[in-house]
Parts: structure tokens; sequence; C-alpha cells
């Protein structure tokens, strides 16, 4: 089988290219036809030599996800369905905001943590995606946005990556780590570590090697104040509890390119979200490190049996939090209305006994998107979409 050269980082292509007999600005230039063009197709790649063209299309490929389905929400946000092999799918979404674009990737298909409140741990774990498909996500979106709001050349649709769509990216660290350094990598999409995030439900040794390879915003999935609530929500903390991820998360400190770390915290309905719970969050958070919370009101699903706190009780929760100087933020919801927000992600999709009528199904709902999207004159992308 060809070589995805998606699978990548450029250290990884410079010792390809090498295995080819080129040279190490050969593979920089290759890498920034992939990464900074958006060009797949090896012969249209005008300052390679031709010898070198034909040695790339009989051994490699540029291999992007089949698309299932793209939709647009009202308010701008767009959700991808790739299909990633044995009735699985998983999704990218891109989050616009007045000064950014924001895209949130998915690293595994399926989430073996298992966390009480969220849709993709209640469909277990299918498999981890590798680097190059990891890649595949920014790769795609960034080509087809830049074409979809005809940015100007040079122009750059996403300058935020969250590692915060289905998986636990600190589960498949050996995928996530050339993925990182191809978002980072100046020649690739040139993300500034400050701008591209780790989110993780607390994989402790992991962190700390996150910390030594690639130091990126790290958030940390907290959503409890005490070890028994977390054991509860997230089963991971029985085996990495509060006070050793804490530990880890003032370590990560040192390396980190922001001063603090981000928390993030589901709002439950009296399940976690009491305002005797934000005390113990102050008391367990602010005599340790630099943090700000990010609460997110919970998406429902009928699966979980949880409800969505109240806009009363978050703002409640807040307040105790601000006044006692912790910086919080309550994360808007986007997306609602195609299903993109956090935890929603291709929540009924996993079932491989029915695959194939599965995928039937979802190209169903490809044919009706909120709001079409124009396709690109050269047709670029169509042969996904059939
Ligand atoms: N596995 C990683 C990253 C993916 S989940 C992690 O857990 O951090 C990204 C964020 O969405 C996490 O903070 C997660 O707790 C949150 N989340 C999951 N399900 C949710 C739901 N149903 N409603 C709101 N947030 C949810
Ligand atoms: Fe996995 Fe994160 Fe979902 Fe927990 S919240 S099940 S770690 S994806």
């Amino acid at each position: 089988m060809a070589v995805n050269l998606l699978d990548f980082d450029l250290e990884g292509l410079t010792a390809f290219c090498d295995r080819l007999g080129e040279k190490r600005f050969r593979a920089i230039q290759l890498y920034r036809w992939i990464h900074q063009k958006g060009q797949p197709d090896f012969e249209q790649m005008s300052d390679l030599a031709r010898s070198l063209r034909g040695k790339l299309a009989s051994q490699a490929e540029v291999r992007a996800l089949p698309l299932i389905s793209e939709h647009v929400s009202a308010d701008g946000t767009v959700k991808w369905l790739f299909d990633v092999g044995a009735g699985n799918a998983i999704e990218s979404v891109f989050i616009p905001e007045a000064d950014r674009g924001t895209l949130c990737v998915s690293s595994q298909a399926g989430c073996a943590v298992g966390c009480r409140f969220c849709s993709t741990g209640h469909q277990g774990f299918s498999r981890n995606l590798g680097t190059g498909e990891i890649v595949a996500q920014l790769w795609f979106a960034e080509h087809r946005l830049r074409q979809r709001l005809q940015l100007s050349v040079g122009g750059r649709a996403i300058d935020n990556v969250v590692m915060m769509g289905m998986g636990e990216p600190l589960q498949n660290y050996d995928a996530l780590l050339p993925a990182l350094r191809t978002m980072l990598d100046d020649h690739g999409y040139g993300l500034s570590r400050r701008r591209v995030t780790v989110s993780t439900s607390g994989v402790v040794p992991m962190i700390d090697r996150l910390r030594a390879d690639c130091p990126v915003a790290l958030a940390v999935s907290l959503h409890a104040p005490d070890d028994r609530l977390r054991d509860s929500l997230v089963p991971l903390n029985r085996k990495y509890a509060i006070d050793e991820l804490l530990h880890a998360c003032t370590r990560y400190l040192d390396a980190a390119p922001r001063d603090f770390i981000t928390f993030e915290y589901c709002m439950l309905d009296g399940v976690n979200d009491a305002v005797e719970q934000a005390q113990a969050l102050v008391q367990l958070l602010k005599p340790r490190l630099r943090c700000k919370i990010n609460l997110i009101p919970f998406n429902p699903f009928p699966a979980s049996g949880l409800v969505r706190s109240s806009r009363e009780r978050v703002l409640a929760f807040a307040q105790v939090l601000q006044d006692a100087g912790l910086v919080t933020t309550i994360r808007k919801t986007r997306g609602d209305d195609i299903d993109a927000a956090c935890g929603q992600l291709a929540g009924e999709v996993q079932d491989r006994t029915n695959a194939r009528e599965r995928l039937a199904r979802q190209r169903v709902i490809a044919i009706q998107p909120a709001r079409p999207i124009p396709l690109p004159a050269d047709g670029r992308g169509l042969e996904q979409r059939a």
C-alpha cells in the first residue's frame, strides 16, 4: 500500500525523502505543497523534479479521509463526519469567532475512558486514529474553508486547534505527537503553541511526556472537586486521583506556553453544580496552581440519565469561583442545531453489525445540510461527497 504522507511530521518526511535519495530541502518543498497549499496531486507540484514526482506517484499518496457529510449551522459552525472504516465515523467541528477560527479535532474512534456524561464514552472504544487521520482532519478543513471563504493566498482559516473531539488524545500519544508537530511546524500549519490545546481526562504519565516532548496548551477535564464524585464521573480518576493529577498539572506549568492550566467542568444538574461544590473547587485549586475554569453546559443525550444545570445554577457556581479570584468562563454552546456541541460528536455512529446501512443513512443526512456549501469550481472534494 502507498505510504500516506500525512502520517509524517517534517522529520519523518525528511527520512522518507532520504530513502528516495532526496535532500531535506525537497522534503520541505513537499511538506509545504501538502500542508500549506493543500495540494494532494504530485503532478501539480511544479517545482519538484519530474523524476521525484514519478517516484512519489508510485510509492506515496496524500490520503484524505472519506467525507460522509458536511453540515453548516446557522451560527457558521461547520461539522464534518468522516468515514474511518469498519462502520466507524469521526467528527471535526469548525467554530468561527470574530477574531479567529477554531477546529475541534478527534483523536480516536470512540473512547475507552467511559465518562458518564459523554456520548463518545458511552459508545466504547473502537480504535486509535493514526497520525495521518488526525492531520487529515485539519488538512481537509483548512483547505476546504479557504476555498469556501475565498481567502487570499496565504490567508488562513484555522488558527486554533483543540483536541476536544472524540477520544482521549493522551491515550493515543504516539500518533498524537507527530500530528501536533505538523500543526506547529512553520512549514506545516505554523500554529502557535498557545493555540494548540490538548484536552485530557487526566492521563498523568502522558501529561509529563507531553511536557517534555511538545508542550502545548493544556486543558484538563476535572468535573468534580473531590475523588468520590470524580471516580463516578470520570472512571480514569480511580487510576490517577485528583491530587496526583494536580501535581502533574503543576509540573506541566514549568514548560507550558501559557502560565495557567484550563480546567473544564461540565455542569450537571444536582450532581456537581452546588454552591458548596464551587467552594470546594476553590479550596482545591486556588492554593495550588494558576488556572482558569471553563464551565461547560452539559449537552444531554438520553442514555446518560443526566440533566443540564439551569442557567441560574451555572451563574451562581461561576460567581463563587470569580469572587474567590479564579478566572471563570462559561462556554457558549455553538452549533446546537447540527449536534456539533461538546460530547455530541458521532454519538450514534458506532455500530459494527450494521455498518453499511448506517453509513447509507448518514449519507442521506448529507443531502440536506442546514445550509448548502458551494463546492469549488474544479470539483475537488466532489468524489468524497458522492
Ligand atoms: N477526552 C478528552 C477530550 C475530548 S472531550 C477529555 O475528556 O478532555 C472534550 C470536552 O468535552 C471534555 O472536557 C469533556 O469532558 C467534554 N464533554 C464530554 N461530553 C460532554 C457533554 N455531553 N456535554 C458537555 N461537555 C462534554
Ligand atoms: Fe473519553 Fe473525553 Fe468522553 Fe471522557 S469526556 S469518555 S475522556 S472523550
